[in-house]
């Protein structure tokens, strides 16, 4: 088998609802990875940051190894001995009072909309089936029906519909129209704090502190999807850190699955939580063992490692390194700790082209939208390896550059 066999095989035998590049990969180990002809890639997208911890991280295998040694899958049917260390920790470090855990991403956020539907009836006393939830424009939460129901992006809905209502959407960062869209009938504004999918879109400070007073003011839940944002990517543990002392519903998923298993939560204070009783949700595989001993040596390396910290320097290096190039290419660079969006001149060049490049120079990153790439290597990564990316990134769009002026 070559690399087109494996492509062609799995473009025959897999639904086309991703558009990858043209590399087969086979092997991975911390920042890299290698595909079936043995050429090495830097990963400058960690799978969409499910992999902050590097890939096969050693603490993160060993405690998997370790738990298949002990308990796989019992059901949340029974106690388990991981569970409740795991919760506690993740409590600890946001600052919540409880979690519910889950798998996947959008299975956390289907979490947070009951949750905060049922407070809004049983609590703030909203009327039967009126309850509404704030979202905010261009947002991405995931893509089970109800979620691409209240999405912005055309290409997320088409022809999924019908969609059941009960979502309002304002602009992002704005927080003069969220004002004006609450209601009576508002139970929670839904909004990730930096917008990952969109483009790495970063709302002016000061506006999550304002949503938090004015949540607050209404008696409305703030609720935030730090699915991608959050463990260490944008500079600080858990992005809204950056403002305020706690949300009162919070997302986790991605890098808390330490990058080989799906692990997410939802967190909220006790007097949300404790509107789910026995019946209400729930998950087969949410919390299992394994996922409980994986998702604690997420936290555990997050800590230990002081992973927010090292995003934090070395995604200001890197944006500064980023700021010191010169090509008619690049529109704008913007970023969080090691999250940082290169927005390409549509005139110029598709995003797409520009990250087909760098894979021809050993650097994989994926675009987002035609015009942006998107730079989030894992948070393990080091000086050195940034700048060996960084020459590749100069390479690759003085090369661009270059071809155009033939051109012209
Ligand atoms: C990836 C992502 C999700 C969905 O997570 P899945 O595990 O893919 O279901 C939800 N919200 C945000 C902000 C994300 O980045």
């Amino acid at each position: 088998m070559n690399t087109k066999d494996y492509i062609d095989r799995e473009n025959q035998y897999v639904a086309h609802n991703y558009h990858p590049l043209p590399v087969v990969l086979t092997k991975a180990d911390g920042i890299w990875v290698w595909d079936a002809d043995g050429n090495k890639y830097l990963d400058f997208l960690s799978a969409y940051s499910a992999v902050s911890a590097g890939h096969l991280n050693p603490r993160i295998k060993k405690a998997l190894m370790d738990q298949m040694d002990e308990m796989d899958v019992p059901s949340r049917a029974f106690y388990t001995d991981k569970l409740g260390e795991f919760a506690e920790m993740l409590c600890g470090l946001t600052g919540m009072d409880k979690m519910l855990p889950m798998n996947t991403g959008a299975e956390a956020v289907e979490t947070a909309i009951k949750a905060a539907r049922r407070w809004g009836y049983e609590t703030k006393g909203i009327a039967k089936d009126k309850a509404k939830i704030i979202v905010s424009s261009g947002n991405f939460h995931g893509r089970t029906t109800t979620v691409v129901g209240f999405s912005s992006d055309a290409e997320y809905r088409r022809d999924f519909g019908p969609f059941d209502g009960g979502f309002e959407t304002v602009p992002f960062g704005d927080i003069d129209a969220l004002e004006k869209a609450i209601t009576p009938e508002t139970c929670a504004f839904l909004t990730e704090p930096i917008q990952g999918e969109s483009g790495i879109i970063i709302p002016d400070q000061g506006w999550l502190k304002q949503v938090q007073e004015l949540c607050k003011k209404n008696n409305v839940l703030f609720i935030l999807d730090e699915i991608q944002s959050g463990i260490g990517r944008t500079g600080k543990n858990f992005a809204f850190q950056h403002e305020i002392d706690k949300p009162d519903g919070l997302l986790l998923g991605k890098a808390l699955g330490g990058g080989i298993y799906p692990v997410s939560a939802f967190l909220a204070s006790t007097e949300v939580m404790d509107v789910f009783d026995p019946g209400s949700h729930g998950s087969t595989f949410g919390g299992n063992p394994i996922a409980a001993a994986i998702g604690l040596e997420a936290l555990r390396i997050l800590e230990d490692e002081d992973l927010a910290g090292k995003s934090a320097e070395l995604g200001g290096y890197l944006k500064d390194k980023l700021l010191e190039i010169n090509s008619s290419l690049i529109t704008e660079i913007r970023g969080a700790g090691l999250w940082i969006a290169m927005d390409i001149n549509p005139a110029k060049a598709t995003a797409r082209n520009v990250c087909e490049s760098l894979q021809q120079k050993g650097l994989l990153c994926k675009e987002t939208h035609e015009t942006v790439v998107r730079f989030a290597p894992p948070l393990t990564i080091t000086k050195d390896e940034i700048d060996w990316a960084i020459e590749q990134v100069r390479n690759v769009l003085s090369e661009m550059d270059h071809a155009q002026q033939k051109q012209a």
